[in-house]
């Protein structure tokens, strides 16, 4: 049986040891935090605009397990907001244990506050991870999921500083890359403005903080847009954002709220005693990251290079997902791009 070991359990790395389960392998999966899902665990935007078609061609090639799961998991569906057509939004909140279900179901040997710290290679073949504990994770193939947010030292460096999100770098110890402790040469993502990485583009307040009728409206409805008073229209934080999708003119002339478990602002950073003069935002707390009103974790700066199968260049075993194969924005491409790395990874 072919032993695969998937390094970081963001959506990726979760669907990634899913299809290297359903191909037949033995699968350990190795995450950092003590929760799977990593920046999935806040987000919940899927299905919309062509990711719809993408979760059901997924689903069609045998790989629908994590969407059936975000499905039963849908707090709305098929709703539009700027940008978004027939959007899905799961449950933040509850997705998390959920999936780990899904995982341990398939046999899949799930390790939370198991860090990958570096590898052990032989001339182009990776042959172990070795976590903080010290101990030495063999296995014929590798899977690194790792993603490209954070750490801290990154957000300081190409962003406004740790910005205490649901990455907890502090608390577990920074992202640590696989395929950079394999000697690969990483590629960094690069803006218009030719500064380095990307914001991400929404922030969580606690729905608890907004007025009684913006809460109940935005249960209702999934979504509640609100005109940006004049003067707190700033469109140049546009091009900070990691999607394009919110990079278009509404999201400055409008703040926008999704009900997502949190209430989703779509809005990289805003400060808080400014969002604050909003009618009914008066009270106003952020969920994730705490200090929201001053910056986001910022994306994108260490991706490996890869061909189409996912294969990272120069390492045998090595394949990768998610954000790590490729500025991909989304729970849905981390998914797919992770089906694939998994499936890959065993055939
Ligand atoms: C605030 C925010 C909101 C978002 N909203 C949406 C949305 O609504 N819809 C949408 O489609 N997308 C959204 N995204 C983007 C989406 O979350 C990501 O593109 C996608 O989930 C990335 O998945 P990933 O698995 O590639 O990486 P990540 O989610 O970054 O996962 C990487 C995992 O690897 C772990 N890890 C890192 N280093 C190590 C190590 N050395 N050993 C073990 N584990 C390690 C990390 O702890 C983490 O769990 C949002 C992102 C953010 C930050």
């Amino acid at each position: 049986m072919v032993r695969v070991v998937v390094a970081g359990g963001g959506w990726a790395g979760c669907a990634a040891a899913l299809a290297a389960a359903k191909a037949g392998a033995q699968v350990q999966l190795l995450e950092r935090t003590d929760m799977l899902l990593g920046t999935g665990l806040v987000g919940g935007i899927y299905r919309n605009n062509g990711r719809y078609t993408a979760a059901e061609e997924a689903t069609a090639m045998g790989g629908g397990d994590l969407f059936v799961a975000m499905d039963a998991n849908a707090r709305h569906r098929g709703i539009s907001f700027p940008g978004h057509s027939h959007a899905s939004l799961y449950d933040v909140s509850a997705m998390e244990p959920l999936v780990k279900k899904v995982l341990v179901n398939y046999g899949i040997t799930v390790r939370t506050t198991t860090r990958v710290m570096d590898v052990l290679k032989y001339g182009r073949t990776i042959q172990a991870l070795v976590i903080d504990s010290g101990e030495v994770v063999k296995g014929d193939v590798f899977v690194d999921t790792t993603g490209t947010a954070g750490p801290m030292g990154n957000c300081l460096k190409y962003g406004n500083g740790c910005a205490m999100c649901i990455l907890r770098c502090p608390s577990f110890g920074p992202r640590v890359s696989v395929s950079a402790r394999a000697q690969v040469k990483e590629i960094m993502g690069l803006k218009a403005d030719g500064t380095y990485g990307a914001m991400s583009g929404s922030c969580k307040l606690n729905k608890d903080s907004l007025s009684a009728e913006i809460r109940e409206r935005l249960e209702r409805e999934g979504a509640v847009v609100i005109p940006m008073p004049e003067h707190l229209v700033k469109s140049t934080s546009l091009g900070r954002k990691a999607c394009s999708q919110y990079a278009i003119p509404e999201y400055a002339a409008n703040l926008v709220l999704l009900d997502t478990g949190h209430a989703k602002l779509m809005t990289s950073f805003f400060p808080l005693e400014e969002l604050r003069t909003v009618p009914g935002l008066e009270n106003a707390r952020y969920e994730d990251p705490y200090a929201g009103g001053q910056g986001n974790s910022v994306r994108y700066l260490g991706i490996a290079p890869c061909g189409n199968n996912l294969k990272v260049d120069a390492v045998d075993n090595l394949f990768c997902g998610g954000e790590k194969a490729g500025i991909f924005v989304g729970h849905t491409e981390a998914i797919v791009t992770g089906l694939l790395a998994g499936h890959n990874a065993v055939t």
